[in-house]
């Protein structure tokens, strides 16, 4: 566990007040890494908040450069930043946010050759990423490995977030394969309100925090469904399904590496 010092007394200061987060639970904010995959819609404000908020280690992997179409809503990125890789601006973003947090840009994609490699030197995984295929990869990499997830998804005016402790119910418990393709068009197709990544990264960044803090009641079990639209926040549980391929009785899936992540991502014959 880390001491704090007298800077980062100063910096903290109103978590260290808190009872709820003391100098301890600042000190394992500290001392926790956190995976991002995608510097994008989502990923711009949990890197915001977990860096300002001293997560220790945060690696990005993003694979993207950025594009004026991407400013109306991935707030980290500037406009001289257009054509830049986003793990770049990313990094200087954070490394101007908050000097305590260690920067690892992974400029690639996420890949069933590299994914287990990667999340296995982190804490925590937050899927910020913008396509089932990732999505479905990310959690069977996670529920094999016992990594816990925040998850979110985005669609022009709706948002889902929640939560996957690494232990079950799972993202296939509650969507066993992608839909078909064509019918649920991506926000460079459908468009996608520009605030609204926004609101469902800060979700899943005061997730990840209090993970790290142990406070709180976490998403497991529970997906989140918020319409900008209508201004409301539903609620629906997430059963684990007994007969998961990934988190269920008896898993059929030993390792991703075989497994495909292109279309529905289905894992049954
Ligand atoms: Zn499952």
């Amino acid at each position: 566990m880390v001491d704090l010092d007298p800077e980062q007394l100063d910096r903290y200061s109103r978590h260290v007040i808190m009872d709820d987060v003391g100098p301890e639970g600042q000190a394992a904010l500290l001392d926790a890494s956190v995976l991002v995959v995608g510097a994008g819609g989502l990923g711009s404000p949990v890197l915001q908040y977990l860096a300002a908020a001293g997560i220790g280690r945060l690696g990005i992997v993003d694979d993207d450069v950025v594009e004026r179409s991407n400013l109306q809503r991935q707030v980290i990125h500037g406009d001289s930043d257009v054509g830049r890789p986003k793990v770049d601006s990313a990094r200087e973003f954070v490394n101007e946010l908050n000097p305590d947090v260690t920067v690892e840009p992974h400029e690639t994609r996420l890949t069933n050759d590299n994914a287990e490699a990667l999340i296995a030197d982190y804490d925590l995984v937050v899927d910020a990423s913008d396509n089932f295929g990732t999505r479905y990869l990310v959690n069977d990499v996670c529920t094999l490995a016992g990594t816990p997830v925040s998850h979110g998804a985005i669609y022009r005016f709706e948002g889902q977030v929640t939560t996957f402790s690494g232990e079950g119910p799972c993202y296939r418990c509650l969507f066993p394969e992608a839909p078909p393709e064509g019918t649920v068009p991506d926000c460079s197709t459908a468009g996608v309100l520009g605030v609204l990544p926004g609101t469902i990264g800060c979700f899943q960044a005061t997730e990840v925090v209090k993970w790290f803090i142990e406070e709180g009641e976490s998403l497991d079990g529970r997906l989140l469904v918020y319409d900008a639209g209508e201004m409301t926040v539903d609620e629906v549980p997430i059963v684990a399904d007994p007969d998961c391929p990934v988190c269920g009785a008896e898993p059929t899936l030993a390792s991703v590496s075989d497994a495909e992540y292109e279309g529905r991502c289905s894992l049954s014959d």
